[in-house]
């Protein structure tokens, strides 16, 4: 699985829409990948974050989009 692939799950395995499957296979990427374990932290500690602050279960669709956008710009360079 490449990186690519592992930043559109990223979202699901936060939400644990993941299937066991594609679970196991994220989280062996994540132990070999140093980027995608770095950005695995960084979405989570966001999103817990904006948790707090909204006191929400899920953060607003908006914070989410602009995130991931802001982690695809990041994936580019
Ligand atoms: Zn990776």
């Amino acid at each position: 699985m490449d990186c690519k692939r592992i930043i559109k799950l990223i979202s699901d395995y936060i939400d644990k829409e993941i299937e066991e499957t594609e679970r196991e296979i994220f989280e062996q990427h994540i132990r070999i990948c140093k980027r995608c374990e770095a950005i695995l932290e960084s979405i989570e500690k966001t999103i817990l974050l904006s948790k707090l602050l909204y006191k929400k279960k899920k953060i607003p669709k908006k914070i989410e989009k602009a995130l991931y956008y802001q982690i695809r710009i990041r994936y580019k360079k």
